[in-house]
């Protein structure tokens, strides 16, 4: 049982909002214009399946319209609700702003449990909803573009998607309605992967700065650094894969659904998810030990904890517990407002979730772009830049071998020389720089403002002050 002072998710990020306001200079009116959710459309819609109507309700919520179109996925869960998904629209403006995707905050989400249907079902379920935001121009490439989110994925997306171009038949930017599209249907390379990629491009550059190592009492590089990954859904998966295979990162704990496992050595992350795939859940999985009590792995002893599922993981019941330095919030909203403050009293940095989970919005905003320039990136540059390397590699090769000097080069370097970037590598190349670049421009507030103790308020006070600043040149 939670305490009843545990605020809701929508009170979490007002009180979040609120304590970076305070040390702002914002004109109250225009405070309340950034904070308040500019409209919530629910929509109770019925479909005829398994011989009986049966009627959803699904919600859009629009949270700020400085920036259009406004941007942010669709989740398919049971516990969906209204004052959530206007949490996590005002979740989507901040982290929009904050990685400077040109877009406003927006959500969605449809009260179901999509393991109730079959795939045939949820397709009609899918495209009933798709054409009730539709109509209303709340699925729209120029005003109302969603994506993926927890219980969704491509296959939703290119129902959307082709429900969308029924319905628009000569809009030629159709495509760029949704994003996190499958590429046969207008996707782009690296979306899948995006947010857990994003994920460990954050943790990257926080562990090239040691003064903010030092501030969780780490040192060094991801190498050999202890990891517990709370959800092994897209997210969670693609950050502790990539953290465990490129960076020498140990995982060590793997909460679930039905129980966690743990093992100080290290676990197999593609093994454990394909054990998941195929039995539901990671109890009887041979390696590591399986505890019943899947949240308590989390106050293990670590150093880094990755809440990657839900909101409201780390609460004000085990917030005292938790051991991890740091935290990052691969999910949106995994720490409540209570928690937050227990966890920075205890010294705890935290890398917020309206910056480290933004690398999915960040290739969202690459695939519409894409979808309006009708062309793959890299396209017309590829070969061209092959050539040109090849023109340096062939010089050297000549040089060496005029000058009797007989270098060689190794394969090594001439393959990985000569491969000119396709789109994969491109969007793996903004993204990167998108994470690098948020990140500094959040630390250099943390740094230099005596007032500002974490990096959730930097966070903050820099994406308000970009909303706040459309708002003003808009004349508002
Ligand atoms: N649902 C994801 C999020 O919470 C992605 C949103 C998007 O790509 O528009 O950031």
């Amino acid at each position: 049982m939670q305490p009843v002072k545990e605020p809701g998710f929508r009170q979490s990020v007002d009180l979040m909002f609120n304590r970076a306001v305070a040390l702002m200079d914002l004109p109250p009116g225009l405070e309340e214009k950034i904070r308040v959710c500019n409209a919530t459309y629910t929509v109770r819609f019925g479909v005829r399946l398994r011989g009986q109507i049966q009627t959803f309700t699904g919600y859009r919520s629009v949270h700020s319209e400085h920036m259009e179109p406004v941007k942010g996925g669709i989740r398919y869960a049971l516990s969906v609700n209204q004052n959530e998904v206007e949490a996590l629209a005002a979740l989507m403006t901040y982290k929009c702003a904050l990685v400077e995707a040109p877009f406003g905050g927006s959500k969605g989400g449809l009260c179901i449990d999509p393991r109730d249907w079959d795939d045939h079902e949820l397709e009609q379920i899918t495209r009933r909803f798709a054409y009730e935001l539709i109509k209303r121009d709340m699925i729209n490439p120029a005003q109302n573009v969603p994506a993926p989110d927890m219980g969704t994925g491509e296959r939703e997306m290119a129902w959307i998607a082709d429900q969308y171009a029924r319905m628009n038949t000569t809009d030629i930017n159709s495509k760029a309605c949704v994003t996190g599209k499958p590429l046969n249907a207008g996707g782009i390379a690296g979306r899948v992967e995006a947010t857990g990629r994003g994920v460990q491009y954050a943790l990257q550059e926080f562990f090239r700065e040691p003064e903010d190592k030092k501030k969780a009492g780490l040192s060094g590089t991801l190498d050999g650094k202890r990891v517990i990954v709370q959800g092994l859904g897209n997210v969670g998966y693609h950050a502790a894969l990539f953290l465990s295979t490129e960076d020498g990162a140990r995982i060590t704990g793997i909460v679930e659904r039905d129980g966690a496992l743990f093992n100080p050595e290290g676990l197999d992350v593609e093994a454990v998810r394909e054990w998941i795939n195929r039995h539901g859940g990671v109890t009887g999985y041979p390696e590591g030990q399986f505890v019943t009590d899947g949240a308590s792995v989390m106050e293990e002893e670590c150093d880094i904890l990755i809440p990657a599922a839900l909101e409201g993981v780390l609460n004000l019941e085990n917030a005292e517990r938790i051991q991890a330095p740091l935290i990052i919030e691969a999910a949106n909203g995994p720490i409540t407002a209570g928690a937050d403050e227990i966890l920075r009293r205890k010294g705890c940095v935290i890398i917020p979730d309206l910056f480290a989970n933004a690398g999915g919005v960040t290739v969202s905003y690459f695939e519409w772009v894409k979808n309006l320039s009708h062309i793959r990136f890299g396209r017309m540059q590829r070969r061209q830049e092959e050539a040109r390397h090849q023109l340096i590699v062939d010089e050297l090769e000549r040089l060496s071998a005029d000058s009797g000097i007989g270098w060689q080069l190794s394969p090594g370097f001439k393959d990985k020389y000569l491969r000119g970037a396709g789109e994969l590598e491109l969007v793996r190349s903004g993204l990167d720089d998108t994470m690098r670049t948020a990140y500094q421009s959040m630390r250099a507030v943390w740094h230099a403002r005596g007032d500002v103790e974490d990096l959730r308020t930097a966070a903050y006070l820099v994406a308000i002050d970009r909303v706040a600043s459309s708002y003003r040149a808009k004349g508002l």
